[in-house]
């Protein structure tokens, strides 16, 4: 079968993740368009083509390899208010969303200014800072599933837990979401000490993926990690940040395979130090699916 679209070959992914890492994608395709992204997953469903669908790349670690598939950038970027609901495409600014809604006086998204992801990237990883989390202000979410087929999802028929949603689980893309939100005069005071706190606290001058481990609750792995005496510790180009500890930096020409042994190594020292047992929250995505 032909496909009714043109796919880059051999793309390089470092220029599509924060981290700034990872070798080429055998095929490659910038979604604007829900149809669009139904006729791809549709093909890719059909041909048996392994494909990732990615926003920003502002929680991924690519492989040194690249990805053996296609990956599906998605730049759904419509943003219609009619407030109090807010109906946005998933690859909508989730930082510019929250900064948005603020500035208009519009509350439940302030802490998604600074987090540096899409709409689409916040649903399915239920991003989260300043003790609030994606879900909270989400009503609905627009997914075309493994079949290229689109169903639109009410909140409640979604499990969402800490950095978790239950599209972790599934072959598809999030394509829209739609948000309800609370007049406030304080929002946009809010947004802009949350900004304030987080390019007081985080490395945002280097490349990272953000957090690199889930925090063990009620702990905090920065903390741990501080604690264990491991800011600072390099291996190859990758850094254990000197400003924030939970965020391995790429300090210029790192690879994946330098940030997963020093993440590797962070766990084994915090382990033995600690007692604690840390989890990856950044996504590696492997060279084959
Ligand atoms: C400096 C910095 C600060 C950060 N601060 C925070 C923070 O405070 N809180 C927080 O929670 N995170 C934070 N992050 C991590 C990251 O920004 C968030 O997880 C963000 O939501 C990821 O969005 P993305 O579009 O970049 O997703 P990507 O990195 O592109 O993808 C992440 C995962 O989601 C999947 N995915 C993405 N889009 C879709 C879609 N449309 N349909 C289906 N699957 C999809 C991908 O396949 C992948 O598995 C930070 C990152 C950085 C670099």
């Amino acid at each position: 079968m032909t496909p009714p679209f043109r796919f880059e070959v051999e793309k390089p992914l470092n220029q599509y993740s924060t981290f700034g890492i990872g070798g080429p994608a055998r095929f490659f395709i910038e979604i604007a368009k829900i149809e669009q992204m139904q006729a791809v997953i549709s093909y890719c469903y059909q041909q048996k083509l392994p494909y990732i669908v990615i926003g920003k790349g502002s929680n991924c670690l690519f492989d040194d390899r690249g990805f053996d598939g296609l990956v599906i950038l998605n730049k759904i970027s419509f943003c219609q208010f009619e407030w109090p609901v807010v109906s946005v495409g998933a690859g909508y600014s989730f930082s510019l969303l929250g900064a948005q809604t603020a500035r208009k006086g519009w509350s439940g998204l302030e802490f998604a200014s600074g987090i540096p992801g899409t709409v689409g990237g916040a649903v399915y990883m239920n991003a989260g800072a300043s003790g609030a989390e994606t879900q909270e202000a989400l009503m609905e979410v627009s997914y075309v599933n493994e079949k290229g087929v689109l169903e639109v999802l009410p909140k409640n028929l979604i499990a969402f837990s800490y950095r978790h949603s239950s599209f972790q689980g599934l072959k598809g893309a999030i394509v829209a979401a739609k948000f309800l939100l609370l007049p406030s005069e304080e929002a946009r005071k809010k947004q802009l000490s949350i900004i304030e706190y987080r390019t007081r606290t985080q490395p945002y001058s280097d490349k990272s993926a953000g957090c690199i481990f889930r925090n063990p609750s009620p702990l905090s792995a920065g903390a741990l990690i501080q604690q264990a005496g491991l800011k600072g510790t390099k291996i190859g180009g990758a850094e254990v940040s000197t400003v924030h500890a939970n965020f391995i930096v790429n300090k210029g020409k790192a690879k994946a395979k330098d940030v997963l042994e020093l993440s590797e190594h962070v766990k084994k020292v915090v382990k033995e130090k600690t007692g604690q047992d840390l989890e990856m929250e950044v996504r590696c995505i492997p060279y084959q699916v």
